[in-house]
């Protein structure tokens, strides 16, 4: 397919903010799009790997800058300027493109498939010469692109297309393409569990494209392509826990550790985080625990990696080992250093066989079948069946003194809904006044902290808006031994500067931590309307995706409570 078309529905989408709009663009174009052309649905999402894959295309805004000055002749320093006014790399492009079009001729039609294949073979090239490689694919790109196929590639390059298509936008568009008013709502619905569960929108469209509701309604998972993880709501006490999800239900610990996705088949192990990046490497003790301790030729388990220390093997707090699931090198040695002890919580594929759509007692029974429990390696997550509130009472103080979060409240009867935070299952953790933010700017440091950001702006989320709700530079250490260093959290957040004014920086929002606070108060100097007392950083969150950080009406939320527990005293 040509690219020009595709970047005709760029350009259309992005000149309207109304989603309306967007969507009937959409529809009509996916309505016509053929199948073999499917892989065109990552380009319109800004990508060109399906969601389950975790390559990135991965170039910095310093590669992209390169690469316009070699397709254009002109240097650098011009290119750095001319984006300081405009404000966007991909604008530059046109801009310079569209200058020298005037004196030379092209051009050989841009296809999406040479898009594609270029762009994937960006994070394929390793060793001596690879940054000229790099250069060489874009710059061939370029120099054969419009203007405007400039402006999106470059765009595409830096994983930006800003023009305000996301997942459930493609959603709605395939809802509207492909059913009538009648069943387009219940369509959409099924849509989206397709997504969750498959994890790559082109094979998503395939099936819609057959516009039969029965063939949605097939939520087939694949060993080996991770699933989106069933997430778990929360509620206050134990007597509401019972009163959500029946009795007897299920308990377990809440472990405080982190998500991993457990794929085997045949001698294939394959470890998934819950934002389904590919851990295996990281966690080569656990693929052998894998291997030695659980029974079967095929299965998908879902559980919790939960740190411990070798000494006195009891358990650490998240933080304390989140460095392992981005670590590439000295793997060896971290894993002697920052063991981790897997607890299996469910079962969702088993010999060939899905299993979501199995009551959970069912599953529990056969995970705990399969599992050799081995102290310290891989066991079961702690389970009791009850009605009782009191022993459920119980369950709960001993997780917490065993230093885990909290406990699981578990629907015996309820079905695997990838995706989903669903009602079935509930945590009961302590009252902590503890949030999940954004850091969307920073300010460089004087002093001892020259040269490194050194106060944080930290935001949440409100609907599609990071709103900051104050500064941090507190928690953060200047010395890598103590913790989260501000060398650390620097090297972290330049590669997302968008602009720099004197010593302030805006910043992409890429980089999550969680912050501790003692009190919410009204603001008036920040866009959320609140600010945070005393806060303090306590960990790195690379496993939480941005969808998951905290709400502006999460704040609310807790603003008002609070303000209930100051007046009972
Ligand atoms: P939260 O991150 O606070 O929303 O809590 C939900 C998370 O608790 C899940 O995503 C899991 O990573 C984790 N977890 C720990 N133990 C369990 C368990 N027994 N069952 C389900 N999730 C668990």
């Amino acid at each position: 397919m040509k690219y020009e078309e595709v970047v005709d529905i760029y350009e259309k989408v992005g000149s309207t903010t109304k989603r309306l709009e967007k969507i009937s663009i959409l529809s009509n174009f996916l309505k016509k799009l053929d199948e073999k052309d499917k892989e065109v649905l990552y380009l319109l999402l800004g990508r060109v790997y399906p969601e389950y894959d975790e390559r990135k295309i991965g170039i910095s805004s310093q590669l992209a800058i390169k690469s316009i000055s070699k397709a254009f002749g002109i240097d650098e320093k011009e290119i750095i300027e001319k984006w300081k006014t405009l404000g966007d790399l991909g604008d530059v492009a046109e801009n310079l493109s569209s200058k020298k079009k005037q004196t030379t001729l092209h051009k050989e039609v841009l296809t999406t498939e040479k898009i594609i294949e270029n762009l994937r073979k960006l994070p394929e090239l390793q060793g001596k010469g690879t940054i000229e490689k790099k250069i060489y694919l874009i710059v061939e790109l370029l120099n054969s692109a419009s203007p405007l196929e400039a402006k999106y590639i470059v765009r595409l390059l830096l994983g930006d297309l800003r023009i305000g298509i996301k997942e459930s936008t493609i959603r709605d568009s395939l809802g509207y393409a492909f059913f009538d008013e009648s069943s387009r709502k219940e369509a959409i619905k099924k849509i989206q569990n397709l997504i969750d569960s498959k994890n790559d929108i082109a094979a998503v469209f395939e099936v819609v494209k057959s516009k039969d509701l029965k063939k949605l309604s097939e939520v087939k998972i694949e060993v080996g392509k991770p699933v989106k993880v069933m997430l778990a709501q929360k509620v206050k006490t134990i007597k509401e826990a019972f009163e959500y999800v029946g009795k007897p239900c299920a308990i377990e610990y809440k472990y405080d550790g982190f998500r991993l996705l457990i794929h085997k088949k045949g001698n294939e192990v394959s470890l998934f985080t819950r934002r389904l990046e590919n851990v295996t490497k990281q966690f080569p003790e656990v693929v052998e625990y894998v291997k030695d301790y659980i029974k079967g030729d095929s299965f998908i388990i879902d559980s919790e990696a939960v740190g411990f220390d070798k000494k006195t093997k009891e358990y650490r707090p998240f933080q304390e080992i989140s460095q392992r699931i981005k670590r590439k090198y000295d793997i060896e040695n971290l894993k002697e250093q920052l063991p981790v002890e897997v607890n299996a919580f469910d079962l969702l594929y088993y010999n060939g066989e899905s299993l979501i759509d199995k009551p959970f007692k069912e599953r529990a029974k056969l995970l705990r079948k399969i599992i050799k429990p081995q102290k310290y390696k891989i066991v079961p997550a702690k389970q009791i069946i009850t009605s009782s509130e009191s022993e459920a009472e119980r369950f709960y103080k001993e997780a917490l003194k065993e230093k885990q979060e909290g406990v699981m409240f578990k629907n015996l009867e309820a079905v695997y809904q990838p995706g989903s935070r669903v009602g079935h299952m509930l945590k009961v953790k302590p009252e902590e006044k503890d949030f999940d933010l954004v850091i969307t700017g920073a300010e460089y440091g004087t002093g001892k902290r020259s040269g490194w950001l050194s106060s944080f702006v930290l935001s949440c989320r409100d609907k599609n808006k990071f709103l900051d709700v104050g500064k941090v530079g507190t928690g953060v250490k200047e010395k890598k031994e103590e913790g989260i260093s501000f060398e650390e959290l620097t090297e972290k957040l330049k590669p997302y500067i968008l602009e720099e004014k004197g010593k302030e920086v805006k910043i992409k929002p890429k980089v999550i931590v969680s912050v501790t606070y003692q009190e919410i108060q009204k603001s008036p100097t920040y866009s959320s309307g609140f600010a945070l007392r005393f806060p303090r950083i306590t960990a790195l969150r690379p496993d939480k995706p941005l969808s998951e950080i905290t709400t502006l009406n999460e704040i609310k939320k807790e603003f008002e409570s609070q303000k209930r527990n100051y007046l009972r005293g």
